[in-house]
């Protein structure tokens, strides 16, 4: 090792009683016990306790009244055993110490904005992310981010996957969220678009013949900042050449359990299960439904067609959950306040308290209805009737957030799935023109190549993967064929003469021997976040940046001098700074 130490603090044990040491890194904390400095020495590796006796050492003794928390401090002793009352089972290094002979204080520290691993604000962490990620929260997850990274690298290279790297700079397409811009000093006025991911490229990559592509690609998305989302994030990417949608899943299930192999964890069962998307939307309400929990959505169209309850007998769809609890009028409110933030008119619903029904319903429902529609005791029934987008919406929101309510999820189990057989288009809620519903290079279900004369009722080949409700990831078997990518671009309202502009190249390209292709993308941070536990991005994310999309840390972004600007043939009409070059 170097001059600065022989071993680190974590890794020593009674096996090295009698051993001396040099050591160097932070100073977790120091108590000083009048005579006895007793100091948690913390590197990467761990902490280990450190004593300094001012008759052994004197002088190492009078330097540590000097050091603080977070002082980086280098010390040389002997590794002995700790009294058999100061063991400290919860520390790995609990049982030793290390008797201090000499101690240099390396780097001083200011006082702290707050002590490492110190559970304070997140804007406060990120301010001082070098302090925070001495964290051992910080440590393990970036350590676990790069392990689940290796191990899919390991299953990719194994299955004979390529890894090509594509720009960042590309033009700008339309593949569903908003570009982030870069002017080109070169061309003043024009503007590349940073990758929303490498979809064109890796298609390219399987048209010049590479068969197997992935990447680690980093992609830029300027979409408002959530838990799950940063403007900035990586994905496995990956395309390959004359495939089936099957061979795709089984390549994506074969990374997922690389990475779970590599982190020391059980693997989820393979095959993941399937759910079809109409399946997942009339059950669950959401395509990417949580199955920790039941609360499924029943439907009850059919049965109140002729209700007297006109509510019911006027929608165009009737569905309803079953929670396990004879809500109270109060809750009730609640509940009806959250169906309407998601949409709903109302809320109906039918308590059973205990054999008896609580409902201003009940006396409009027939028997047969009633029959089919009324909880057991202990339970109430939830309706929503409206537009079927909206019941589905609405369900699939209460169903999330009963589950939580009443602690439905069972926590530790790790349920991967697939959703499949997506619709091949929607339609633009703005403009109500069709729009793809992933991105417009998504093949058509065989059999539905027709789709022109009928938009809405085509299927896609495209699929997600979910984990516990969170969707990590999305793919699709691509167009292959010119005309039919025409035809794509056709029914989202594109004339030849935009098709050319936009995606000229890709027709060209799908024009000289395309073949068949399909892959995948999974968010690498989405998955980790999963694989830590953690609630958010930001932490597995080394340097995130918040919702206002600030960076804390340095303090972007920051407004440019006109003079830059105006090199670039860019006029701000805001925030300008004070030229000062
Ligand atoms: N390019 C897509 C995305 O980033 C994934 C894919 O279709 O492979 O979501």
């Amino acid at each position: 090792m170097s001059s600065w130490r022989d071993t680190t603090c974590g890794v020593l044990s009674k096996a090295d009683v009698g051993k001396k040491v040099t050591l160097a890194g932070w100073v977790d904390t120091r108590r000083d016990h009048g005579g006895l400095v007793f100091v948690d020495l913390r590197d990467f590796s761990g902490k280990v306790q450190l004593v300094i006796n001012p008759e052994r050492a004197p002088e190492p003794a009078s330097v540590a009244h000097e050091i603080r928390n977070e002082f980086v401090i280098q010390v040389e002793g002997e590794v002995v055993n700790r009294a058999p009352e100061a063991v400290n089972p919860n520390l790995p290094t609990g049982e030793i110490e290390v008797q201090v002979e000499t101690l240099r204080i390396v780097s001083r520290s200011t006082p702290l904005p707050f002590q490492v691993g110190d559970d304070v604000d997140d804007v406060l962490r990120l301010r001082y992310r070098w302090l925070d990620l001495r964290s051992d929260r910080m440590q393990r997850n970036l350590r676990l981010s790069h392990v689940v990274i290796a191990g899919i690298r390991r299953a990719m290279d194994g299955m004979g996957f390529v890894d090509v790297w594509t720009p960042s700079m590309t033009k700008g397409t339309p593949e569903g969220a908003r570009d982030f811009l870069v002017p080109i000093r070169l061309q003043p006025g024009t503007f590349y678009a940073l990758a929303q991911s490498p979809q064109l490229f890796k298609q390219l990559c399987m048209i010049g013949g590479l068969d197997r592509y992935y990447q680690i690609a980093t992609c830029w998305r300027d979409e408002d900042l959530r838990a799950d989302r940063q403007f900035e994030f990586r994905q496995l990417d990956l395309e390959m050449s004359f495939v089936d949608r099957q061979d795709v899943l089984d390549v994506m299930e074969e990374a997922v359990v690389g990475a779970f192999l590599a982190a020391g964890r059980e693997p989820p069962p393979r095959p993941f299960p399937r759910m079809s998307y109409a399946d997942a939307m009339a059950k669950y309400g959401s395509d990417k439904p949580d199955l920790r929990f039941g609360l499924e959505i029943e439907d009850a169209t059919a049965l109140t067609r002729r209700s007297e309850f006109g509510v019911f007998k006027n929608a165009p769809a009737v569905r309803y959950i079953v929670a396990p609890r004879a809500f109270s009028r109060a809750e009730l409110g609640r509940l009806e306040e959250i169906a309407k933030e998601w949409g709903a008119k109302g809320l109906a619903y039918l308590v059973n308290d205990g054999g008896e029904i609580r409902s201003p319903i009940a006396k409009f429902l027939s028997e047969e209805e009633l029959k089919q529609v009324q909880p057991e005791p202990g339970n109430t029934t939830l309706f929503v009737a409206d537009e079927e987008a909206t019941v589905s919406r609405v369900l699939g929101g209460l169903r999330l957030h009963l589950a939580r309510e009443l602690e439905l999820m069972e926590t530790g189990e790790e349920l991967f799935h697939w959703i499949v057989d997506f619709p091949l288009f929607e339609r633009d809620e703005d403009s109500g023109q069709w729009t793809f519903l992933h991105h417009p290079f998504t093949a058509p279900m065989p059999g539905d190549e027709g789709f022109e004369s009928d938009p809405g009722s085509a299927l896609s080949q495209h699929y997600d993967l979910v984990w516990n409700g969170w969707e990590l990831g999305s793919g699709s078997i691509r167009i292959h064929d010119a005309e039919l990518q025409q035809a794509v671009f056709r029914v989202m309202g594109m004339g030849e003469e935009e098709q050319q502009a936009k995606f000229g190249f890709l027709l060209d390209a799908l024009a000289m021997g395309a073949p068949p292709h399909g892959g995948f993308a999974m968010g690498i941070e989405r998955f980790v976040t999963r694989m830590a536990g953690e609630p958010d991005l930001r932490q597995i994310v080394a340097f995130p940046k918040i919702a206002s999309g600030s960076d804390p840390l340095t303090g972007g972004p920051t407004p440019m001098p006109d003079s830059v600007l105006k090199e670039l043939g860019i006029r701000a009409l805001q925030a300008q700074a004070p030229d000062d070059r």
